[in-house]
């Protein structure tokens, strides 16, 4: 669970688990995907300080 700021009607929201779309690798972690409360489809940039860790 998570707090986004939608980029389609601009509100914070917390994010559940139950909302997740998918999960997709980026070059510093991954990206989640997930749906927003309005329905918009949504990204949140994830994992970067583990893999930051995991890199050193
Ligand atoms: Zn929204």
């Amino acid at each position: 669970m998570f707090a986004h700021t939608c980029t389609v009607c601009s509100e914070r929201y917390l994010i559940f688990p139950s909302q997740l779309t998918g999960v997709s690798p980026a070059e510093d972690g991954f990206v989640i995907g997930f749906e927003c409360w309005c329905g918009a489809a949504q990204t949140e940039p994830a994992g970067r300080r583990t893999a930051d860790h995991r890199a050193a």
